[in-house]
């Protein structure tokens, strides 16, 4: 299907817009798809072994940039951390 935001192997560029895999359209249907997160990672790690398994160039960390760094940083709506903010803050546990 042309217009997709696909890796073309080898060379895992985009066939649909040239740049480098996962470009930002690419980033953004694999969070949809996967929720982001953990899973979002693990799947990127497949495909960093498959990429890895295609070129054997690059040092590893720009790789691990290209295919993993960006899901850890959240482009998906931010997920509360630590339940509710207190409403109270002014009060704290007496020590
Ligand atoms: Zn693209």
């Amino acid at each position: 299907m042309s217009g997709e935001h696909q890796a073309a192997r080898p060379s895992w560029d985009c066939a649909a817009c040239a740049r480098p895999w996962p470009c930002d359209p690419a980033q953004e249907r694999l969070a949809t798809d996967t929720g982001g997160g953990t899973r979002l990672a693990v799947l990127m790690w497949t495909y960093l072994e498959t990429y890895c398994s295609d070129r054997h160039d690059g040092p590893l960390g720009e790789v691990f940039e290209r295919f993993i760094a960006w899901t850890r940083r959240s482009r998906a709506p931010r997920m509360p951390i630590g339940g509710p903010t207190p409403t109270r803050s002014g009060e704290r546990a007496q020590a």
